[in-house]
């Protein structure tokens, strides 16, 4: 579950970046998957919502928000869930030192 703890503060600035993303307007169903879904589905709709964060604006604000909150579903800044989690491991002071 998301930390609400590391949400930016509910200012209308720290969320503005999402009205420019390219799936403003697209069905959420794009880039969350329901429980269930596996294998060759849950990668082909991963894909589509990773080829509009490929043509999206506000790519790296919609990466880093994710990682700061650590969203734990979905496809955010062309990256799904386990994606971010390597490139937290990956880049966090503690795996850095080991
Ligand atoms: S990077 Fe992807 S998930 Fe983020 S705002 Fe853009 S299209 Fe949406």
């Amino acid at each position: 579950m998301a930390s609400i703890a590391r949400l930016p503060k509910p200012l209308m600035g720290s969320y503005e970046w999402q009205y420019d993303g390219a799936c403003h307007e697209v069905d959420p169903e794009t880039f969350f998957s329901p429980e269930s879904e596996r294998g060759p589905r849950r990668r082909g709709r991963e894909a589509a919502a990773k080829a509009y964060c490929a043509r999206c604006p506000v790519i790296e604000q919609c990466l880093q928000h994710a990682l700061a909150v650590r969203e734990p579903y979905g496809v955010w800044g062309g990256l799904n869930t386990g994606e971010r989690e390597n490139l937290l491991q990956r880049t966090s002071p503690v795996s850095a030192a080991s």
